[in-house]
């Protein structure tokens, strides 16, 4: 990706992109990636009800709210892999479903999500890099590797891992293919300190002053307050409050955002 006129346009690498969706000239000061009145329904509960956001480029946005609020079943939309009921999704101008060239140019960690227990940690950097970079994947597995800050142990077997250790190695590991939108479900649930503030500091090191955005969710309000850009509540699929985490907290008088969460909900979840 290359900056053609500093602070104004930018250009997609036309070499990860399909023939037809190359060259095309994106305004910064446009959003780079938007949910548009999102519905999302599951035998008649209402998952996700009528969730708008817009993202731009250098921006981390975090959805924020309690287990069952929606924020799963947002990013699995956003990442294109469940369609919404009604709504849509545009990234780079273009709207859902996507082709092989704007898929590639986005990555997305689920919760859940598992790495090969048998591999070692510079097997698994080395498999994804040769998988998704061909030729270029020895500078990407040394970027990854250091990214990850996991030093020797990337010589040891996954499965020996913590599970702060596995997130820092999926994440570098995405990181390493230059996504343009990275999607994150709750990256730092169950981690400890240290593991938590490296993952928040990788993200945050990719992202700003970048080309590229993250969309994060958590429920850890406090986390999210110096984290993210700009954050939206959602509570039962709906989302009650948008902004800087810092605005928030000043428009509501309050000391962090779970009392602006409180006061939005009236405390009931
Ligand atoms: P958590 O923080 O616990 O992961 P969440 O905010 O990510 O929660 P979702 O996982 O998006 O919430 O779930 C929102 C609602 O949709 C919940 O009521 C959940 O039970 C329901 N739901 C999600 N996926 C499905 C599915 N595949 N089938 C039926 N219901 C679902």
């Amino acid at each position: 990706m290359e900056i053609v006129s500093p602070g104004r346009f930018i250009r997609i690498e036309e070499a990860i992109l399909d023939p037809g969706e190359v060259s095309r000239l994106v305004d910064p000061g446009e959003p780079l990636l938007s949910a548009v009145d999102i519905v999302k329904r599951f035998d008649g509960v209402t998952a996700v009800n009528r969730v708008s956001f817009d993202v731009g480029a250098g921006e981390v946005f975090c959805l924020v709210g309690p287990n069952g609020a929606g924020k799963t079943t947002t990013l699995r939309i956003i990442a294109g892999l469940i369609e919404p009921d009604e709504g849509y999704v545009v990234f780079e101008g273009r709207r859902q479903p996507w082709g092989p060239g704007v898929r590639r140019l986005i990555a997305y960690i689920p919760e859940d999500a598992g790495v090969y227990r048998n591999l070692t940690g510079f097997e698994y950097l080395e498999i994804m890099a040769r998988l998704y970079l061909g030729e270029m994947w020895g500078d990407a597995v040394r970027r990854a590797a250091e990214i990850s800050g996991l030093g020797v142990r990337l010589r040891d077997r996954i499965g020996g891992y913590s599970k702060g250790m596995k997130r820092r190695l999926l994440l570098a590991g995405a990181l390493m293919i230059n996504p343009r939108l990275l999607i994150l479900d709750e990256p730092t649930a169950g981690l400890d300190v240290t593991h938590a503030t490296a993952m928040r500091r990788m993200i945050l090191d990719y992202v700003r002053g970048s080309v590229a955005t993250a969309v994060v969710s958590s429920h850890n309000m406090l986390e999210v307050s110096y984290m993210c850009d700009r954050v939206s509540l959602i509570n039962r699929g709906v989302i009650v409050e948008s902004g800087p985490p810092k605005e928030l907290l000043k428009r509501y008088r309050v000391e962090n955002l779970e009392e602006v969460f409180v006061r939005v909900t009236g405390g009931g979840l």
